[in-house]
Order: C-alpha cells, then structure tokens, then sequence
C-alpha cells in the first residue's frame, strides 16, 4: 500500500483563525491515523498580501495544539525546500516542459487589452475566458511576460472525499496564469507541482478552491502526473448557522483563544468536531482519540455550526479532566493580584475548589478573589437574584442573623459539620435552599458565582464568615 502523505500549506497573509486550523488539523489526523506522513508547506509567491510574522504565527499555533508535522518547514526532509518562495527553478523547470511539449506560452497582451477583452464578453453578455484570446504566434517566453497555461477544455467526472461526485462543463477550463511576470509562480501552478514533487497523497482545502479544481485537473493531465485524493472541507457558519463565520462571531486569530482561558486541547478537539464526527453520541475527543477514529468520509458536507456556548462547556470538561498539577501550572497566570503572596498549599486548596466551575482559565479571580481578599459588597448581587428581591431587607436581615447565630455555635469547623448547620438553618428559618443558601453565597463572596457553598465556608474559615455575615446584616439594615 502507498504511504499516505498529507501537507498544510497556509499562506503567510495573516493570523490563523479556526477554519484554517481545521484544514491543518484534518490533513494531520488523516495522515496520523492511516501511519503516514504530515508535511508543512508554507505557500508565500503572493508578495503583495505576504504580512510580516505569519509564518512564525502559524508555526506557534501548530506547536500550541500538538499538530507536529514530520516533515517541512524547519525539520526538512527529501523534498526541502518547504518554502515556495525557495523553490522558483523547480517551478521553472516544470514551466519548460510544459512549453517543450507546446502546452504553456507567453502571454503577449498588456493588462489594458485583457481588460478590453473583458469588457467585450461582458458587453456580449458571454462568460469571458482567455482561451478565445490565445495568440497565434506567441513571443518566446523570457520571463517578462506571464506563462499561460494552454487548455485542453473537458469535462470532467470526479470524486471527492467530502463532497461526493462532482462534475464540471468544458467552459469552466481556461488558460490560467502560471508564472506571473514577478518570476513567482501562481497558487495555481506551484501546489500542484509542489504536492507531485512531495508526492502528497490527499488534498484537504476549503471550498474557495472547488471551483478551480477542473482546471486543476486538466493541469495534471497536461503533466502527465497522477492527481491526488480531493477532500473539500465544508464551511464554518456562525452559531446560527446562516452565514459564514465572520470575525465578531469567532473568526479570530486561534491564540487569542488561548489568551482569554480556552486550552489548547479543548480548542483542538473543539475544531475537529466542526463538521466530523466518529458517529456516536461522543463529543470530547483527545488527540490520541482522535488520531484513531478520525476519517475523512465522516466529514459532513454540509456547513458546520461554530457554537461558542459548546467550546465554553466544553473546556470546562477538559479543565475538570486535568490533574490538580497540572491545572495549578497552567493557571499560574490567571491567578489575582491578590492572590499572589499567598501560601502555594492554600492557594491550591482554593484551586481544588475552583476547578468544577471553571469554563476558562480567566474565569479563577471572578471565582477566587474573595478567598485572599476582603470583597467590595455588591448588593446589585441580591436585587438581580430573582428570589432574594421579594425579600424585604428586614427579611433578608434575619436571615442572616440567624446563620451567623448559628454557625457561630459550631465547635468543628467542616464542610461536613458546616452543612448540618445549614439544614438545619433550612428547618427553622422554613426557608428553600435557593433563597437561604444563595443569601449566605452572597453575603459571604460577593460574587456572582461560587464553588460549593460549604466548601466555601470551611476554606474561609469561621472567623472571616462570621465577620462577613454580620457586615452584611449591617449593611441591609
Ligand atoms: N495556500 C493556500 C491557502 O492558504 C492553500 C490551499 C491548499 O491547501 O491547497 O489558502
């Protein structure tokens, strides 16, 4: 059997977002699960829209989220150079042979005359195609002028992995540019002879390509070389799934996610669950999970939805799955100016605590400021509680007087003993759990949310509950 060998090939024009890291990630697991071989290309012959630190950009982020490439970029391998710019004689070389054998020639108009061409099939409402130019005595190609690419129009019966069968008409092909008159080749040109050079099994790319995938073909044909496996990725909708993702719904530079708390393993288990799936009910993958049960063919055609809702519940359950270790090293960042100074042991009891109720790593000082510090009382915290605003102030006063008197006259100070005493605080004030416990919550975090109530408590402890309990009866009287 043929090694299977895959290849991303971003272009350096900006940030990575998610739907080009989903195109990275799919050629890495269809390479990983089949054994073979993930090449990384970097496609930089479109100086004008080149922007400085990409290449660096795209590399961190596939480091980020474990998508190592065996071969390209940096690491090297048989076919260096990875880097198209590097690589123009090869590009040349393959040009020849194409004018050797009468299928490429110089393209001899100005750009003012291909535009009167233009103007004249609009104006004859017909499609415009360069072919219907093609000059009868072509000038000897020097470099100075565009290669043109001379056609063979067909059409074409063809199978992609995503999308199914596609066909296509003979007035889709036409003499497409193959090296411009700059000396770099076209996108069009260089992958192809770059992804038969590297022997690229299977093409993985987004629907922005499909349209020129017959004159793609016909250009393989031309080069007598064996076209690959063509899996077209569907599109990236927003969460309500009736247009493509733009920049306010998600369409941000992926490290950014990793700035705002996501880890990198939720964000990759995130992507590759936009349009695949193993056809079960699962929906949090691991590398390792994926690598072993991801496959093309269950790539929906379809676009898929990017729910940002699902990303957050979804890192919640990677940070739930992670070692207390491990949590503690990657949160150190996140942690509250004032929780620098404390003790590393109560710091971690606090993260102990913490760790249910994270959804992203900036979630800890909303969560654990309380903790080291003494919080600012905020009583918008009651009002906007649906049942602690029916209570009266004087309500809410007994209240907590009652839970002070009563955790005050606890000789054990635990989760345990502390929650006796809160139902049994339930019993004689008859209040419900929701009005009574959340009061309490309140009164002693003021924060909008909390790690278990007891929990809470016992780690405070006695002193700075009851302090704050009865400060905050003072404050509602
Ligand atoms: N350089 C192209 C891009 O960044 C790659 C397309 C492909 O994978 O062939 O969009």
């Amino acid at each position: 059997m043929t090694e299977i060998r895959t290849r991303f090939a971003p272009s350096p024009t900006g940030f990575m977002h998610v739907g080009n890291l989903r195109t990275g990630l799919f050629a890495y697991l269809t390479a990983k699960h089949a054994n073979g071989t993930f090449v990384l290309r970097l496609e930089d012959t479109d100086k004008n829209r080149e922007v400085e630190g990409s290449a660096e950009h795209i590399k961190e982020c596939l480091e980020l989220l474990g998508i190592t490439w065996d071969e390209g970029l940096d690491v090297g391998g048989a076919h260096a150079p990875y880097q198209q710019s590097q690589r123009l004689d090869i590009y040349k070389a393959w040009a020849q042979k194409l004018i050797d054998a009468g299928r490429a020639y110089a393209d001899p108009y100005t750009p003012e005359e291909v535009q009167t061409f233009r103007e004249q099939a609009q104006n004859e409402k017909r499609a415009f195609l360069y072919r219907n130019h093609r000059p009868e005595n072509p000038p000897i190609w020097d470099g100075s002028q565009p290669l043109r690419f001379k056609s063979d129009p067909k059409p074409y019966t063809w199978q992609d992995e995503v999308m199914g069968e596609l066909k296509s008409g003979p007035e889709v092909i036409d003499d497409f540019i193959l090296i411009k008159s700059d000396g770099y080749p076209t996108y069009n040109f260089a992958h192809i002879v770059d992804d038969a050079e590297m022997q690229i099994t299977h093409v993985i790319r987004g629907q922005e390509f499909l349209s020129s995938q017959p004159n793609y073909m016909n250009l393989y044909e031309a080069l007598e070389v064996e076209a690959p496996v063509f899996a077209t990725m569907p599109h990236i909708l927003n969460e309500n799934g009736n247009k493509k993702l733009g920049k306010r719904d998600g369409a941000k530079d992926v490290l950014d996610y990793v700035r705002e708390g996501f880890l990198p393993e939720t964000l990759l288990g995130f992507i590759a669950t936009l349009g695949w799936n193993d056809g079960t009910e699962q929906e949090v993958f691991t590398k390792q999970e994926l690598i072993e049960k991801f496959d093309l063919k269950r790539v929906q055609r379809s676009g898929a939805r990017f729910d940002e809702k699902r990303l957050l519940w979804m890192n919640g359950q990677f940070i739930r799955a992670l070692s207390i270790e491990d949590l503690a090293t990657r949160i150190e960042p996140f942690w509250p100016e004032a929780a620098r100074a404390a003790e590393p042991s109560y710091k971690a009891k606090v993260l102990t605590l913490a760790q249910d109720r994270l959804k992203t790593l900036l979630d800890l000082p909303a969560l654990t400021t309380y903790f080291f510090t003494e919080p600012d009382a905020d009583i918008s915290l009651i009002n906007t509680n649906k049942q602690l605003a029916r209570l009266t102030n004087e309500e809410r006063d007994t209240l907590l007087t009652s839970a002070h008197a009563a955790l005050r006259e606890l000789t054990e100070w635990n989760a345990d003993s502390i929650q006796e005493c809160l139902n049994s605080l339930l019993e004689t004030t008859g209040q419900k759990p929701g009005i009574l416990f959340s009061l309490i919550r309140i009164a002693t975090t003021w924060a909008p949310f909390s790690p278990q109530l007891n929990d809470t408590l016992e780690l405070l402890g006695k002193d700075r509950v009851l302090g704050r309990l009865q400060q905050a009866a003072d404050l509602l009287k």
